[in-house]
């Protein structure tokens, strides 16, 4: 598995060529642009949610799915991953307050997302979910280990924190859903 380069300009359409960059290496470079293009990918939050003991994790069901998964979006270009962290929080769970601790970052290729980790805090058991959640159920730390989607980035990120120490498997995560391409 190679570093993913994207082979023509995205401003221009010209056939990118590989220059050094003092420091950096062999970066793609636009002749056209007379510019460096470094690569281009997706950034988004899941969030481990916690009762105030942290004592149990909420998993949640969405999009008629039956597994069940971590709250996470999309980062909007502007916004802090902390600001989006808490945003799906307020949006999906009706949560205004929740104390946010950085977990863990991980790059998934199959949507050419950087995922950043978060573990939050609720203040209360009490959540007020919106429409796009189908069903939740707040789990015990192992119950959970055991019911989040498996094969799954969720799955390493969950597992990971429980254990303090961390192995992805992205051999399992599969290439369903890919969106990035090499022509
Ligand atoms: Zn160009």
């Amino acid at each position: 598995m190679g570093t993913k380069h994207m082979n023509y300009c995205m401003t221009c359409g010209t056939k990118l060529e590989l220059k050094t960059l003092k420091g950096e290496g062999e970066i793609p470079y636009c002749e056209q642009c007379a510019e460096f293009k470094f690569p281009i990918f997706s950034t988004a939050c899941s969030m481990i949610v916690m009762n105030p003991e942290q004592s149990k994790i909420l998993l949640i069901k969405q999009y008629g799915m039956d597994d069940y998964i971590l709250v996470a979006g999309y980062i909007s270009k502007g916004e802090d991953a902390e600001t989006t962290a808490l945003r799906e929080i307020r949006e999906e769970l009706g949560v205004d307050s929740a104390s946010l601790r950085f977990n863990r970052t991980h790059y998934y290729g199959p949507s050419n997302t950087l995922m950043i980790n978060f573990r939050v805090i609720l203040d209360s058991e009490e959540i007020h979910p919106n429409e796009e959640i189908d069903s939740y159920q707040w789990f015990t730390l192992e119950e959970a280990r055991e019911h989040v989607r498996p094969d799954s980035l969720a799955r390493d990120f969950l597992e990971g924190m429980l254990d303090g120490e961390y192995h992805f498997h992205d051999e399992k995560y599969g290439r369903k859903g890919d969106r990035y391409t090499d022509d």
